[in-house]
């Protein structure tokens, strides 16, 4: 049985949960965090619309248009690296406006859970196409564009783009017929008024050089563009059957024109060429810059005294970091499941689980977990739990604690620029943690952590690229092969220090926070002698990641931040 609740109670549920987060924020408000305005790695400069949960099927529904939309997880590095092709693949198509519009929505944003869970993005980033005035249904969530190379991308969206019979200000992909004349597509068209030419190019079987001319001529709003797949329907227009490619003007003169070769580019040069002849111009193109979007960012001096901590403290576990993490899990990365059933329900008990007995929250946090988990242990093995229920048992238990996430800051994970460090940092200090938590403790099996953060990385963990490494891993390293409280802690230590070692230097490094081999010799000189010495980074490890090295600094006390 699935566990849901009716879209108006959860509304209701939401807009009370939402109230109280304000009035408690409110009611703090010496201590309270500015509201937060959510950078973008996407600007409407680069033809790229921002959309939400509140937005985004609006826009699909009323849309006469083609819709590709980017769904992202800020935190993704993979999202983060794309941005930079996704922007010229953005520009591109701004040539291609009249049929396409292309957005992006931010599942890592809690305000998006609902609408990604809707169209199941499950990892990012995900390409989807929408046609226009779409509907979702159970059936019905876009079409995945999977490649991801600019090239690719147009190709896929030009086939499924040419399958739609747009209205007739659109262009028309059809050929046309043996029944056709200047006289039907005079009249097919607004003649004269916005449409000055109709250009009639012959598309032999097995090209495309028809289709693409439609597309490359998207910038002319006064061409409509007409395929013909028999050359002998030229004579229709008084010309030779011999002729490629013509254009017939507003006084129904027809021109064959002569292009220099077979090619898509020779036949838009040959038009716009006759174009441009007689005075007219293509609209413009977008003008960019190939510089990324420089998001206004500036540290205030809480967070400059917080990263000058960090980084000249002795090493911390900070509690607000653990307590992010928890927060995100619960209200977004978890949320966003369609449904928790076989596998990924199992992974779920798991979690919840693990986070029960090594639990790092308050007093409510505790009680919070303890309920989640007891909720979900209840459902049998053959059960089902949407990701909207879920979503409401924590809504709904959360309501009744006292607060539970204090901070919606990081302090260890703090970053010193937008879209760097923060939620996976946090995910990865949680996991370090409950390795070494786990050690002290009996009441799980050794390995049994490594399993259950190898369950979140499969079922749950929207980056797309940490997963799949990930998953690489845990095989090549033979995590489930573990069987020791130390060796489970050593695993994940190099298996982090693994990533580490890929992507340093790249795009996601922050450079106050800079991804070395860890720990560092001036962190842990006895751990490099020369090369690791297990023994005492083992001993480095539990000592860090020690409950005992909680700080709570940077969390909220009643005279404001710590
Ligand atoms: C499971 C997982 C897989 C990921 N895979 C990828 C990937 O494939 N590609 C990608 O681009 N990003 C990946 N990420 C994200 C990436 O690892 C970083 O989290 C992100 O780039 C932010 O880096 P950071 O500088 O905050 O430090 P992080 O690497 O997030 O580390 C957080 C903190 O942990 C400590 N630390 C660092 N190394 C170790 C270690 N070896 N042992 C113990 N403690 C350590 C340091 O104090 C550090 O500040 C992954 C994240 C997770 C949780």
């Amino acid at each position: 049985m699935i566990h849901s609740l009716r879209p108006h109670i959860v509304l209701a549920l939401l807009l009370c949960v939402l109230c109280i987060d304000i009035c408690v924020a409110d009611a703090a408000s010496p201590a309270a965090p500015a509201a937060v305005i959510e950078p973008s790695l996407y600007s409407p400069e680069d033809n790229v619309q921002i959309l939400n949960n509140d937005t985004l099927e609006e826009h699909l529904y009323n849309s006469s248009t083609c819709n590709f939309v980017q769904f992202i997880n800020y935190f993704c590095g993979d999202c983060r690296r794309y941005a930079h092709t996704f922007k010229q693949i953005a520009w591109r198509l701004y040539d291609w406006r009249r049929l396409l519009t292309v957005s992006v929505v931010d599942c890592a944003q809690e305000r998006n859970v609902q609408i990604c869970r809707d169209y199941n993005i499950r990892q990012t980033p995900t390409l989807r196409l929408f046609p226009p005035h779409f509907q979702r249904n159970e059936q019905q969530i876009g079409f995945d564009v999977d490649p991801h190379e600019p090239a690719a991308i147009y190709t896929k969206l030009a086939e499924y783009m040419a399958q739609i019979k747009y209205t007739p200000e659109l262009p028309n992909f059809e050929p046309i017929t043996a029944t056709d004349n200047q006289l039907t597509l005079q009249k097919s068209v607004d003649y004269c008024n916005t449409i000055s030419y109709i250009v009639l190019v012959y598309q032999p079987v097995g090209t495309t050089i028809g289709r693409d001319l439609i597309f490359e001529l998207l910038r002319w709003p006064i061409v409509a563009v007409r395929q013909l797949d028999d050359q002998l329907l030229f004579t229709n227009f008084g010309l030779e059957p011999s002729a490629k490619l013509a254009l017939i003007d507003c006084g129904g003169n027809a021109l064959a024109l002569q292009p220099v070769a077979d090619t898509t580019e020779a036949y838009v040069a040959s038009v716009t060429k006759y174009l441009q002849t007689v005075g007219h111009m293509a609209e413009p193109q977008l003008v960019t810059t190939p510089a990324p979007n420089v998001t206004k960012f500036s540290l205030d001096g809480e967070q400059a005294a917080i990263i000058s901590t960090v980084l000249h403290g002795q090493p911390k576990v900070y509690r607000a970091d653990l307590e992010q993490a928890i927060d995100k899990l619960l209200h977004i990365e978890l949320p966003k499941v369609q449904v928790f059933k076989g596998e990924n329900m199992l992974a779920l008990q798991q979690l919840l689980k693990v986070l029960r007995l090594f639990n790092p929250l308050n007093a409510s946090g505790k009680q919070l977990i303890n309920r989640l988990s007891d909720f979900v242990n209840s459902i049998d093995a053959s059960g089902e739990l949407s990701g909207v229920a879920f979503q409401m048992q924590v809504e709904n238990h959360e309501r009744k604690l006292p607060k539970v996430f204090k901070s919606k800051r990081y302090v260890g994970c703090i970053a010193s620029g937008p879209f760097l460090r923060g939620f996976t940092c946090s995910l990865w200090t949680l996991f370090h943690y409950l390795t070494v938590e786990s050690a002290k403790s009996t009441d799980l099996p050794p390995g049994a952590v490594l399993a259950t953060i190898h369950g979140f990385a499969k079922h749950f963990f929207g980056c797309g690229d940490c997963v799949q490494h990930f998953m690489g891993m845990a095989e090549r390293r033979k995590l489930f092969e573990v069987k020791n409280a130390d060796e489970q802690i050593l695993w994940l230590w190099e298996a982090h220090n693994e990533v580490n070692e890929r992507i340093a230097g790249d795009s996601t490094e922050d450079p106050k926070f800079p991804k070395l081999q860890y720990p560092s010799q001036e962190l842990c000189e006895k751990c490099h002698n020369p090369t690791w010495n297990r023994k005492e980074v083992l001993e480095f490890l539990k000592s860090v990641y020690d409950k005992k090295n909680l700080s709570s600094y940077g969390l909220p006390t009643p005279m404001g931040y710590d």
